[in-house]
């Protein structure tokens, strides 16, 4: 029978997640801040426990999906953290998205403990997380790949080496600020052409066939009315909230700043998702951002 996994943070994309890994067979040993969010485990016949430390002296596999870098250093390097407890040879995984610096921190903090900490964020929202469909893109010590693929295969579809620590997370900033900044674009072309007026649908079709086609246009379009299934089909209500967005948006800016490279509209970009958090979109899908730019002007 299969070793026990402990699971850490079980929110929006945790719960199926984890979900995804009692249904292949591995006892999960559970813990989340939140009690609610470990009620529907216990029911599962998940063992709950009382912190994180718990969790590493149970289990010798953890899985972390937590919201954002203090998080992750709580769990991990808190009063009641998992290095509290940890075993020698435990593989530690993080699927959450934060700053790669952190996360070669933790690796190394891991290290002198005797076990493996390797980043492993993922692309795909709620329902790939359901459908076990998420994108890995997993960043540490190549030789323990094969190891951390056995746990990630059931919950994705696509697991990716990306190199050394921190490269996982890498990967993902870099996707998160071309889709922002992409999402913007569609959002703001959208608009301008409904204002010369353009039928979204027929905007977007051309779009589409066109050279300005994007993931944002075909796939996940802002404007209501323009595709079924989308969050902009269900007032932006879903999906990939407006902070999550500005969070990844901000460790893009962390990276910029730390390897002196220039992201002129990442910049941009971060600023206007800022903005909508403090305008009342902080809950919203993230292409409400369309909704944002449509503001009529009210002085
Ligand atoms: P969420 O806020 O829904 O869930 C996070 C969970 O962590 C919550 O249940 C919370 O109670 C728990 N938590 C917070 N602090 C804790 C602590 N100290 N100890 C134990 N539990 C704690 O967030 P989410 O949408 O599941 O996202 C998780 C991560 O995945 C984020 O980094 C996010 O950027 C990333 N991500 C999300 C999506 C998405 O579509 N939602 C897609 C890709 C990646």
């Amino acid at each position: 029978s299969k070793t026990p996994v402990g699971f850490i943070g079980l929110g929006n994309m945790g719960n199926p997640m984890a979900k995804n890994l009692v249904k292949h067979g591995y006892p999960v040993i559970a813990y989340d801040v939140f009690p609610e969010a470990c009620k529907e485990f216990q029911d599962l016949g998940a063992q709950v426990t009382e912190s994180p430390a718990d969790v590493a002296e149970k289990a010798d596999r953890i899985i972390t999906m937590l919201p954002s870098s203090p998080n992750v250093i709580e769990v991990y390097t808190g009063a009641n953290g998992i290095l509290k407890k940890v075993k020698k040879g435990s593989l530690l995984i993080d699927s959450s998205t934060i700053d790669p610096a952190v996360s070669k921190e933790l690796a190394k903090a891991v290290e002198k403990m005797g076990a493996v900490f390797m980043d492993a964020p993922v692309s795909g929202g709620v329902g790939a997380a359901r459908a076990a469909n998420l994108t890995f893109m997993v960043g540490g010590v190549e030789q323990e790949f094969d190891a951390a693929k056995e746990l990630l295969t059931c919950m994705g579809s696509n697991i990716v080496y990306c190199g050394e620590v921190g490269t996982g997370q890498a990967a993902k900033i870099c996707n998160n600020m071309l889709l922002a900044i992409s999402m913007i674009g569609t959002a703001e072309t959208m608009n301008l052409g409904i204002r010369l007026g353009l039928d979204p649908k027929v905007l977007a079709k051309i779009l589409n066939i066109s050279s300005g086609r994007c993931w944002s246009s075909d796939t996940y379009n802002p404007v209501p009315g323009v595709m079924e299934g989308v969050p902009s089909a269900n007032n932006y209500q879903g999906g990939f909230g407006t902070t999550l967005m500005a969070k990844d948006l901000g460790l893009a800016q962390i990276s910029a700043t730390n390897t002196k490279t220039p992201v002129p509209l990442g910049s941009q970009a971060h600023q206007i998702y800022r903005m909508m958090c403090a305008k009342g979109y902080a809950l919203k899908d993230f292409s409400a951002v369309f909704q944002f730019l449509r503001e009529e002007e009210t002085f």
